[in-house]
């Protein structure tokens, strides 16, 4: 596979362009270009230099390769990479703007056992710029510009755990909030992890204060481990010191995600336990039903049975919303389109 041109900084391209004995501009009209969603051979600058740029850069290292769209309104993409790897995203549409939802791995390894992004486990790592340009296509095919987005948030709860491939991530995250390109500021940024203790800490001292998200889905580690192997490493206690922390350093409420499973996580003495954990903590919990995976026997809590986890919650004066479900009519839920795609008649090899 050929280099992501999206990788670099405005400052790398400039020295590549320089290296290149090209003249000083043309890196901003590159960046410009690319920033604009543009392929390499789209770029306003002389074909030599785009020769030249093709043959060590991917044109198009991310492709829209199918567009499916709810009744909602929410829109799910499948992307193709320039190796032929697919990875999927969602842009879901609210009143204030709309959310992409982005995967920062081909696959994932953490091995949840509700999640379809788990399946084949992990393929590879997505590199900066192949999670930057999922955005930039997006944007680009929705209408936007670089002063009226079309993608206001972003959301890094696609296929991947981002902690898992932290230096990309985090250079992602540079790119993405940075001035003079597409500029999302961390405010309107999320991202979720399983909850790795370790990059959670050294994320903390990155000085991006983004809204952290932890997926939490039990109340206690011997339940957590049932469905989340990573609780077998990591346990519930230094799951909230780590969140403590970020909170001290970047003055940040965090979020936790708890997935409402039948027979699972979903009985009022859960809501009980979960209120009697996280009370008095500067936190939110975002309760949604399991998006049912057709792999998985786990079954969707009934949506009374959410209804009344959700009043229990707000009764022990917990910070919580009930999420509807978006896009369920059209594999919605995390690997799901991707998943449907590779393996057509859903054996898994
Ligand atoms: N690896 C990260 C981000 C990807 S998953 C993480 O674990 O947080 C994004 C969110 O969707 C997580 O909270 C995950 O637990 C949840 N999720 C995955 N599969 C789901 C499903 N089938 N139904 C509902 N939520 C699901």
């Amino acid at each position: 596979m050929k280099k992501v041109l999206q990788d670099l900084t405005k400052e790398e391209l400039s020295a590549l362009v320089e290296g290149l004995g090209e003249k000083k501009f043309r890196a901003g009209q590159i960046f410009l270009g690319l920033m604009q969603g543009k392929r390499i051979d789209e770029l306003p600058i002389p074909s030599s230099l785009k020769a030249r740029l093709l043959e060590t850069y991917e044109n198009e290292p991310v492709k829209i390769a199918e567009t499916l769209v709810s009744k909602d309104g929410t829109k799910k993409f499948l992307f193709a990479l320039a190796d032929g790897n697919l990875i999927e995203g969602v842009l879901m549409k609210y009143v204030y703007g709309n959310t992409q939802c982005v995967s920062t791995q081909v696959g994932c390894r953490m091995g949840c056992k509700f999640c379809a992004s788990t399946l084949g486990g992990r393929v590879r790592d997505l590199t900066s710029g192949e999670i930057l340009s999922q955005i930039l296509v997006v944007n680009r095919a929705e209408g936007g510009t670089l002063k009226a987005r079309a993608v206001t948030n972003v959301v890094l709860m696609g296929s991947g755990e981002p902690f898992d491939n932290y230096e990309n991530v985090v250079r992602f995250l540079r790119h993405v909030t940075a001035e003079g390109g597409i500029c999302i500021s961390a405010r309107n940024i999320s991202l979720s992890t399983c909850g790795l203790v370790r990059e959670m800490k050294r994320f903390s001292e990155e000085g991006i204060p983004l809204n952290l998200t932890v997926s939490l889905h039990a109340t206690c580690d011997e339940e957590r481990a049932r469905t989340m192997p990573i609780a077998n490493k990591y346990k519930i206690p230094e799951i909230l010191d780590a969140c403590a922390g970020y909170f001290e350093k970047t003055g940040r409420r965090y979020i936790f995600e708890y997935t409402l499973i039948s027979g699972e996580n979903a009985d009022e003495t859960h809501a009980l336990a979960l209120a009697k954990l996280l009370k008095g903590r500067p936190c939110h919990v975002n309760l949604i039903r399991l998006n049912e995976v057709k792999e998985r026997s786990l079954k969707a809590a009934a949506e009374r049975d959410a209804q009344r986890f959700l009043e229990v919650l707000e009764g022990q004066g917990i910070s919580a919303t009930l999420r509807r479900s978006m896009g369920s009519d059209i594999a919605g839920a995390c690997g799901q389109l991707r998943y449907s795609r590779i393996f057509p008649d859903g054996k898994i090899p």
